[in-house]
Order: C-alpha cells, then sequence, then structure tokens
C-alpha cells in the first residue's frame, strides 16, 4: 500500500511517500526557518500561508521522484495535531481533498507518534517494547511504548520543553532561532569544567523534568559574566558547553530511571534534540553500562517531516484504521495518551 504523508503542525512542509512493502520511497520538506528567523519565532499566520504556497508543489515533487501518479496512491495521512491549528487545517484540507477527489481513506495522525516511530525508518529498527524519549521543541515526555497505540506516560516536563529551552539560551547568547543546533555548536569550543548548571529536578525520585529554571540560571550567570565585562566568545561558548551538559545529563539520568522502572532494555530518542551529538555521546554511554541499547531517526527526521507521518499513517491503515471524509481533524492540543490503539492488532 502507498500512503502518501503530509506534515504542516508548525514551521516545516513535509511530504512523503511510504510503501508498505517497499519501505519510503519518497520525501520532501520545505522548511520556513529562514522566514520566521527574523521574528525571532514561529509566526502562526505566516506559517499557515506559507504551507499553503509549498505543499501543492511539495507533493508533486515527491509524486515525480517516486514515479507514481495521484491515482497510485492508496491512501494519503496527514498530522491532526498536535500543533497550530491554522498550519494543521492546511494538511487536514489539502489531504481530505485529495482523498476525496482520489475516493481514498484519510487518516489523522498524532505529530508526536510520528516521531515517536520515526526510529522505525532506519535499518536498525526497534522492536516493541521499549521506553522512549520524545524531546522537541514542544515536548519532553517520557513513554512506555509496547506497541502502536500502546504508549503509557511515564513522565513529562511541567513547563519548558527540551527544545524550548535549547531555543531560549541560544536567543540569550544572541545566537538565531531555531536555537539547538547554533548552542551545539558554540558549545563545542566550550570549557566543560568552568560552569555547572543544575540539573533539575534529579535530586528527587519521578520522571517529570522541569526546564524553566535553568533558563533562569543560564540567564543570571550570563548577565553576571556581562557586568563584569567578562562576556567574550570564549564565556559564551563555555555557558553554552555547560547549558548542553545540564540538559543531557538530566536527560540521561530520568532515561536511567525510565529503564529501571520498566526494566526495559531498548531506548528510543526521538524528536528534535534527538539530534544533539553530545546527548546522544551520553546516552551511548549509559546504554553500554546497563546493556541497553539506543535507537534514533536519521539526522533529518529528527525534526518535522513528512516521513514519518506516513509511516504512522500506513501502520494505523494496515491494521484497519481510516477516519470519515470530509471530518477534518486539527487538533492544536492533543496529549498521546488520549490515543488509542488499533482495535485488531494487540502488540
Ligand atoms: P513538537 O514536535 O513538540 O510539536 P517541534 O515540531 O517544533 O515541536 P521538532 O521539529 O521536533 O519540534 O524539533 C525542533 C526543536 O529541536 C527546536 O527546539 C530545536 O532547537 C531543537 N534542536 C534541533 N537540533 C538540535 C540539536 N542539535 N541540539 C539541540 N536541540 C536541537
Ligand atoms: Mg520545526
Ligand atoms: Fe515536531
Amino acid at each position: 500500500m502507498r500512503v502518501l504523508g503530509i506534515e504542516t503542525s508548525c514551521d516545516e512542509t513535509g511530504v512523503a511517500l511510504f510503501d508498505t512493502e517497499r519501505g519510503l520511497v519518497a520525501d520532501a520538506l520545505y522548511s520556513q526557518i529562514a522566514m520566521h528567523a527574523e521574528y525571532g519565532g514561529v509566526v502562526p499566520e505566516l506559517a499557515s500561508r506559507d504551507h499553503t504556497r509549498r505543499l501543492l508543489p511539495l507533493i508533486q515533487q515527491v509524486l515525480d521522484e517516486a514515479g507514481l501518479s495521484r491515482d497510485e496512491l492508496d491512501a494519503i495521512a496527514y498530522t491532526a495535531g498536535p500543533g497550530l491549528v491554522g498550519a494543521l487545517m492546511v494538511g487536514a484540507a489539502t489531504a481530505h481533498g485529495m482523498a476525496r477527489a482520489l475516493g481514498i481513506p484519510v487518516l489523522g495522525v498524532h505529530h508526536m507518534e510520528g516521531h515517536l516511530l520515526a526510529p522505525m525508518l532506519e535499518e536498525e529498527r526497534p522492536d516493541f517494547p521499549f521506553v522512549a524519549l520524545l524531546v522537541s521543541g514542544g515536548h519532553t515526555q517520557l513513554v512506555e511504548v509496547r506497541g502502536l497505540g500502546y504508549y503509557t506516560l511515564l513522565g513529562e516536563s511541567v513547563d519548558d520543553a527540551a527544545g524550548e529551552a535549547f531555543d531560549k539560551a541560544a536567543k540569550m547568547l544572541g545566537l538565531d532561532y531555531p536555537g539547538g543546533p547554533l548552542v551545539a555548536r558554540l558549545a563545542e569550543g566550550g570549557d566543560a569544567t568552568r560552569f555547572r548548571f543544575p540539573r533539575p529536578m534529579t535530586d528527587r525520585p519521578g520522571l517529570d523534568f522541569s526546564f524553566s529554571g535553568l533558563k533562569t540560571h543560564t540567564l543570571t550567570a550570563i548577565r553576571q559574566l556581562d557586568a563584569r565585562g567578562a562576556l567574550d566568545d570564549q564565556a559564551r561558548a563555555d555557558v553554552a558547553r555547560a547549558f548542553e551538559e545540564a540538559v543531557a545529563d538530566t536527560l540521561v539520568i530520568k532515561c536511567r530511571r525510565a529503564l529501571d522502572q520498566t526494566g526495559l532494555k531498548r531506548l528510543v530518542v526521538a524528536g528534535g534534540v534527538s539530534a544533539n551529538v553530545r546527548l546522544r555521546e551520553r546516552l551511548e554511554q549509559e546504554c553500554a553500562k546497563r546493556d541497553a541499547r539506543a535507537y534514533y531517526p536519521r539526522g533529518r527526521f529528527c525534526t518535522d517531516n513528512g516521513a514519518m507521518i506516513a509511516y504512522v499513517g500506513a501502520q494505523r491503515l494496515l491494521s484497519g484504521e481510516h477516519d470519515d471524509i470530509g471530518v477534518m481533524k486539527a487538533v492544536p492540543r492533543w496529549p498521546m495518551d488520549r490515543l488509542e490503539a488499533p482495535s485488531s492488532s494487540p502488540a
């Protein structure tokens, strides 16, 4: 079955084609980052408008790349939430319009389920069950995954998401949006021993996260350096390094606890922050110590993309699911534990 996946939840227009026999056949992405950068963050109205401009040409590009025509598609999957409602509507309306015209099923997919299962697009894919650390721009969650749709939330951030914390730290350091990769690059030249930033909520049991205190700590450190006239390039790099170490360390500590608590040996790490090299190094060390194994999406599937949506759509379609045509779904807030498992496929 050939499933077209459409992602428009935020500032990336993503389209891909997943074939249940051949795997991922084609994918294309248009990032709006440059457009939003001048505002220091995503402007929702501009995002929706740009998705309307980019989506149809991207769909054509993917079909051309796959050497398929529209009427060879078997289903359309789109991101139904969570995300920016106007941006989601563009994907939902396009998917439902195409599905109606072609007379094929349509499925609204949960964006975080997409991130969660993105590692399934790799050659080294995890078997169920596993623990998943979802670290993106809007979410920081630990989830126990027993099968498609069998998700138990183990812990989550009580305030900022890890990616959001990276973006805010970047802003404080005078870096562009989105700041995660830029903070990481700056941190490469930093001295890890100069500052030690707090590891929030690691001194008590539990799997929840909090990153807002770390943000304040970072701002205070920068202001103190600045007040002393000591905020030079090296100091900025040292702050970036201390911040990155604190986030990575906090995430590793919580992953360790989640693996202990569940007794599982497989860890999936997905979402934009899973692209962070330092985090991956630290997780690898931790997994090696306990004979566990970590799985990640390839770099470009850590952040938003159409491939993960096409993949989830295909899996849910295979288990007999689809939505009513014309009932468009655009759900800005949608907790993942409200997702249901397909009725036909206990894991
Ligand atoms: P959500 O998926 O929660 O709705 P989102 O779609 O905006 O949010 P993603 O696209 O998964 O999030 O990830 C983007 C986030 O990942 C940004 O906050 C960005 O700064 C961060 N990020 C990307 N690469 C890196 C990196 N190398 N190191 C740290 N953070 C990174
Ligand atoms: Mg994005
Ligand atoms: Fe995302």
